[in-house]
């Protein structure tokens, strides 16, 4: 018998925690992530970062705690290179305001998946073998390791910009760069700012 959460009746226009059946963590692929005004169910309009899907789902509100996750993810903090990522997102408790409330979170590791684009996500050139590889070698080792499918020379660059961030020392690039989300709310911790998923 498949049961009805009471959340489920309550916030219709984005994926929350609430829209995932227990033990369901769907793969999603980032098609834009943009600021958007969005209604909650009390009819409050806030701007929020809202990151839409190719797959045919709802879009997600983005709070500082998952943005954190795809910028280390995919080791950049922009978000227009996000865009062709994929995400796979889950349901947690967290505390907020002294209360155990269920978040929604995206994964710390990169979905696995065969890959069977041949054309590579960056440049949109066909894929060719490299060394030992073959193309779909290619496309799955480039996949695995970044995220998307590339050619060895968007391979190439990918390399070299995770190199330079890495040289820069993450954690300060990160810290030196904050997100938008950030400078907007000022004092607020993390946690209430999970609000924004349920
Ligand atoms: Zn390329």
């Amino acid at each position: 018998m498949s049961k009805t959460h009471w959340k489920k009746l309550t916030n219709p226009d984005y994926i929350g925690a609430y829209a995932l059946d227990p033990g369901q963590e769907p793969v999603y692929t980032i098609k834009s992530v943009v600021r958007e005004i969005v209604t909650g169910p009390d009819g409050k309009k806030e701007e929020c970062t809202v990151i839409h899907f190719a797959e045919n789902v709802k879009p997600m509100i983005l709070n500082s705690t998952n943005s954190k996750t795809i910028t280390k993810l995919y080791k950049t903090p922009y978000i227009e290179e996000w865009a062709g990522r994929k995400i796979q997102i889950y349901a947690t408790e967290v505390k907020a305001f002294g209360e155990v409330v269920d978040a929604l979170r995206i994964k710390p590791t990169i979905p696995q998946q065969t890959i069977t684009v041949t054309k590579c996500t960056d440049c949109d050139k066909e894929i060719q073998a490299a060394g030992k590889m073959n193309a779909q070698q290619v496309a799955q080792y480039t996949y695995s390791r970044y995220g998307k499918a590339l050619c060895s020379d968007c391979a190439t660059k990918a390399k070299i910009a995770e190199d330079a961030l890495k040289i820069a020392d993450p954690l300060a690039a990160l810290a030196a760069e904050p997100m938008p989300e950030e400078e907007s709310e000022p004092t607020k911790g993390d946690e209430p700012v999970d609000l924004d998923n349920i």
